[in-house]
């Protein structure tokens, strides 16, 4: 059973009073706060086992090293991939998407080849992919998105050619909350050997991933976002993708032999994890998806989609708003703007009243040029958000349009 009142009892941050008044947080898809057994694993780790991993034969090195091994097997469990060397340990999402089109795209795309994205991807899987064009001469083509903030699948079938290298496209969009239907789109591309790379920052706090059952040959996310530390993110590929690309970084760590005339590389992961790489982030995103996994991510789904539904259906038919997006597949993100009042003022005096939301483009600019606008406020949740949560932001707005439509 889901018990919302003990799930906030985890996140110290949610007694935070801001204004004095009770901290209502719905930007969670910049962010999620974090629980006191993530917390807790990070002290713990600098308190008592702290220590570089790798290279030491002492007693903390080698436990050091353990903790890091459970972390990465937890995320292999997580995502279900099939072995523990096909999860690398990265800085975060644009971190892993930088690093497979500098490896991946760099050596095996060649001039003419052409990159298919999506309208409403993130910045950071845009320009990893716009800067290997400026560099290889490739060419990006782009899946449009329709008025309910759904992709026009139709499109993807012309966009495809014999030249076409590589399909780069978000699970669910960090705007609209839309779930693309990855599944499907995967199946189609690998008909045409098209190997696909999933972007699932804003997917793996919210629905069950199975990287195996996608059958997407890479897959990329942050743990901050799914309640564990910044600076610490994941990029899964199949075996066979590791073992072909070449090395992102070079230093210690990822070597087998090395000498001024010749290098030897380690086999993956340790080939692609150079330098002393974020112990304690790992060990936080080992303890958060613990956590994940203590509830249960079906349950915390089913939660999140009651919180998500009332206050979507809610701020839907208010007065004065409009709201991007209406695709039965969505969760996380509500993405709206409000009459003759610029998000920015909106989620200003939003602030004063406690409540947290992100205004602006959203690092989606091509996706607020699809829809003609400059940027959206945007409520986004996590599991710890209730109905109450959702009625506080409902009264907000209502307030902000009181007190900033004048017209
Ligand atoms: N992709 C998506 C869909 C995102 O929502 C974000 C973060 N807003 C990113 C990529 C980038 O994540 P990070 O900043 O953790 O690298």
């Amino acid at each position: 059973m889901f018990n919302i009142d003990k799930i906030r009892d985890d996140f110290p941050i949610l007694k935070r009073e801001i204004y004095n008044k009770p901290l209502v947080y719905l930007d969670n898809a910049a962010t999620t706060q974090k629980p006191k057994q993530v917390i807790d694993s990070v002290s713990e780790f600098y308190s008592n086992k702290n220590s570089n991993i790798h290279r030491g034969v002492h007693y903390l090195s080698e436990e050091a090293d353990t903790e890091y091994r459970q972390a990465r097997k937890t995320v292999k469990e997580y995502i279900g991939a099939k072995k523990s060397s096909e999860i690398i340990f990265t800085y975060g999402t644009t971190d892993s998407l930088n690093f497979i089109a500098d490896t991946f795209g760099r050596s095996l795309l060649k001039q003419g080849d052409e990159i298919i994205i999506t309208e409403m991807e993130h910045h950071s899987n845009i320009i990893p992919w716009q800067r290997l064009c400026d560099q290889k001469d490739t060419v990006l083509k782009i899946i449009p998105v329709d008025d309910n903030g759904t992709l026009i699948l139709e499109k993807l079938k012309e966009l495809i050619t014999d030249k076409t290298k590589l399909i780069s496209l978000t699970y669910v969009s960090n705007v609209l909350g839309t779930i693309n239907p990855v599944k499907k789109i995967i199946k189609q591309s690998h008909k045409h050997n098209i190997p696909v790379i999933i972007d699932g920052a804003q997917a793996v706090q919210h629905i069950p991933v199975d990287v195996q059952s996608l059958d997407c040959d890479f897959f990329v996310f942050s743990g901050h976002k799914m309640y564990a530390g910044t600076g610490i993110g994941i990029l899964y590929a199949k075996q066979k993708w590791l073992e072909a690309i070449p090395p992102y970084r070079y230093g210690g760590g990822m070597i087998a032999k090395v000498s001024f005339e010749k290098t030897s590389f380690l086999d993956p992961p340790q080939k692609f994890e150079a330098g002393t790489v974020n112990i304690a982030g790992a060990v936080s995103l080992k303890a958060a998806a613990e956590y994940i996994n203590t509830t249960g991510l079906e349950i915390i789904s089913s939660h999140e989609k009651k919180v998500y539904g009332y206050a979507f259906q809610k701020i839907r038919k208010l007065p004065g708003v409009t709201v991007y997006g209406n695709t039965a597949d969505v969760c996380g993100a509500i993405s709206f703007n409000l009459d003759n009042i610029h998000h920015y003022d909106a989620g200003a005096l939003l602030d004063k009243m406690g409540i947290a939301v992100r205004t602006g483009k959203h690092c989606a600019e091509p996706l607020m040029n699809r829809y003609g606008i400059q940027g959206t406020i945007r409520a986004s949740f996590a599991m710890y958000n209730s109905i109450e949560d959702a009625d506080a932001l409902i009264n907000g707005i209502k307030k902000v349009q009181k007190i900033l439509d004048t017209k």
